[in-house]
């Protein structure tokens, strides 16, 4: 069974999340538990938790079908001691957030060397950064995303992940988000029935499908293997519908929230139901 939904809106507070979900048709969704352009934010309180709660059962979305999305600002990795410091207290407190709202899982996008680090070395911070979270916080998996390898960011090739869970301390507790469009513009090709099988196999060699906790359903501007992250509206972009309808066909990707970060959030509902429609 398939959960779609859309990254959705939460302004006005995080209980608005599940309702504005539900008013396009979506099983799942993905938010931010507070400002993602932020350092900090007021802790939540529990009149926010409580509403937060009784939305999402109003909206008969379960809390595994939310994908919580982390500050854009945190790099788990970052040269500086101080700096990477600084984004292990905001990951942790997002992680604490998620625990508090009940969910049980965080998708994060892994970090960036900024051309100061080797890629291994680079890995190495983000990996003891996930520990160390690990330690500190219980339930809640980290989910880490796919990214488009646009600039210095980590995360573009499979064996990063791979790399990030082999290295983590409690592997019951990561996982991976994997975004088409990032997919596709870091160079993994999903356009045909061979190319979407050499992908997804190479995948389950490298990660594995018991580690897929989630995935952004994106159709992409750019052209496979550009390295740069813009998305486009399913069937709009470079990949095109058919990528969409094996994904929909495909029973390894069930039972996880999969989310539309679209470009035209007032098509979101329409998406929704044409990827439904896919499904025979
Ligand atoms: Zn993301
Ligand atoms: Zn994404």
């Amino acid at each position: 069974m398939k959960y779609i939904g859309a990254h959705v809106s939460a302004s006005g507070g995080v209980f608005n999340a599940p309702l504005n979900a539900k008013a396009i048709g979506a099983k799942a969704f993905a938010l931010f538990t507070k400002n993602q352009r932020q350092w900090v934010a007021k802790p939540l309180e529990k009149e926010t938790i409580n509403l937060f709660k009784k939305n999402l059962e109003i909206a008969e979305i379960l809390p595994k079908h939310v994908l919580a999305h982390d500050s854009y600002l945190i790099n788990l990795g970052h040269p500086e001691e101080e700096k990477r410091q600084k984004s292990l207290d905001a990951f942790i407190d997002e992680v604490q957030r998620c625990e508090q709202l009940g969910l049980d899982r965080l998708n994060f996008h892994p970090g960036s060397h900024l051309k100061q680090l080797s890629t291994e070395q680079c890995l190495e911070r983000i990996s003891q950064s996930m520990n160390e979270t690990l330690e500190k916080t219980k339930d809640v998996s980290l989910v880490i995303e796919n990214t488009a390898g646009q600039g210095s960011n980590l995360g573009f090739d499979f064996t990063h992940l791979g790399y990030l869970i082999d290295n983590s301390i409690d592997k019951s507790r990561v996982g991976v988000c994997i975004d088409t469009c990032h997919m596709f513009t870091a160079g993994y090709d999903i356009r045909t029935r061979e190319a979407y099988d050499k992908t997804w196999n190479e995948f389950d060699d490298i990660i594995g499908f018991e580690y897929l906790k989630g995935m952004h359903l994106n159709d992409s501007k750019p052209e496979l293997g550009s390295r740069v992250d813009r998305h486009d509206s399913l069937g709009k972009g470079k990949i095109g519908l058919d990528a969409f309808d094996l994904i929909m066909n495909d029973d390894r990707i069930d039972d996880i929230p999969m989310v539309l970060e679209t470009i035209d959030d007032s098509i979101w509902a329409e998406e929704i139901k044409l990827l439904y429609s896919f499904v025979k």
